[in-house]
């Protein structure tokens, strides 16, 4: 699906997993149990261009969070690879990683959480610039005013001095994206960054991000369980369930013609200003299965729609749908051999997959 020596490539997953182990009790050592893991990413392979930005969608609990950490290598995964620009992070030492984290920067959901409430705003944003680039102060007062004035933190000198409390919840978040980008980085992991803020605030963020996305030649990882949002600021969309990236696409193919009935889901759940539109219908039923022992076979059977006996036995890959390239989804009945059995799919033969 992905092609690492593509030069357009500039961050690719390949076959990644992330499991943590789960504490065993003194019964279970004694009973001689075998060690249980919760498998929070399960083997996801994407790659996300230059210049692009690639939402991840899907409920808390389907890994997403976790795929952003491994992007950074702020966790190491347990099995496949990460490569950043063709270097493969996963080999790194510590200082070769070092020098590279200055290329890939994160957005957390929370500024409140993530600025150092006992740094003023300048020394926050600056930090990185001071580690990585240049320590004279005067350098980094100078590189500190400049990115707090791209991103509208002005006026920059009076808030310089501030503390995180003393800003308002915008202020904060703006000041992230400032840290964030004055090391100048190539790829943003963007973690729910306006799920925090006022409704009043959120398009003007995502419209300070695509701006900035422009002027610095960003790269966007935008993790997001509102697909709304997604659409207002991706170019491609992966939709992930319970550790499994089950449909992938540009954004035009996920919304015009998704295929997996989870993605379905997700979009029928999104708000629309129209009473007559509304259903009481929830649009996908029950609590997504615990990581440590996920379905067999397809992981979403136990809440789709549409499942088949199939679906409990073997697990559906990503398989391209038929004339949209770059289009993938999971699901035995909409890219797999079971298409017959699709009820969307009148016309389909009866014919048994070999
Ligand atoms: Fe539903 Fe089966 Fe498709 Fe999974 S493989 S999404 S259970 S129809």
């Amino acid at each position: 699906m992905t092609d690492q020596t593509n030069h357009d490539v500039l961050l690719e997953m390949k076959d990644v997993k992330k499991h943590f182990p789960v504490k065993q009790s003194v019964f279970e050592r004694v009973a001689g149990e075998s060690q249980k893991a919760v498998r929070a990413v399960d083997g996801v392979s994407f790659h996300i261009n230059r210049g692009e930005v690639l939402g991840l969608a899907g409920e808390s609990g389907s890994g997403k969070t976790t795929i952003g950490r491994l992007a950074l290598r702020l966790l190491d995964a347990t099995d496949g690879q990460v490569i950043l620009d063709g270097v493969v992070l996963n080999d790194l030492s510590a200082e070769e990683l070092r020098r590279t984290r200055k290329r890939m920067q994160v957005i957390f959901q929370d500024p409140m959480a993530s600025l150092n409430p006992r740094m003023t705003i300048g020394e926050g944003v600056g930090h990185g610039y001071k580690i990585h680039l240049n320590s004279d102060p005067a350098a980094v007062r100078r590189a500190v005013l400049e990115i707090m004035e791209k991103v509208g933190l002005t006026p920059a000198d009076v808030l310089y001095d501030k503390y995180p409390h003393q800003l308002s919840g915008g202020q904060r978040q703006r000041a992230v994206i400032a840290r964030a980008l004055i090391t100048r980085p190539d790829l943003i992991v963007a973690d729910e960054p306006i799920a925090m803020a006022d409704v009043s605030v959120r398009v003007l963020l995502l419209d300070l991000m695509k701006q900035l996305k422009e002027e610095f030649n960003l790269t966007y990882l935008f993790i997001t369980h509102d697909l709304a949002t997604a659409k207002y600021i991706c170019d491609r969309i992966g939709v992930m369930y319970l550790g499994k990236l089950v449909e992938i696409g540009d954004l035009r193919d996920i919304y015009g013609n998704p295929r997996h009935p989870y993605t379905q889901a997700l979009l029928a759940a999104v708000p629309v200003p129209d009473p007559t539109l509304r259903t009481d219908d929830p649009p996908i039923r029950g609590e997504i299965p615990n990581a440590i022992n996920p379905p067999s076979g397809c992981r979403f059977h136990t809440r789709c729609p549409i499942a088949a006996d199939i679906c409990s036995q073997e697990e559906p890959v990503l398989r391209e749908v038929d004339g949209e390239p770059g289009h993938f989804a999971a699901c035995h009945l909409r890219t797999g051999d079971y298409k017959h059995l699709d009820p969307e799919n009148q016309d389909a033969t009866e014919a048994p997959p070999q």
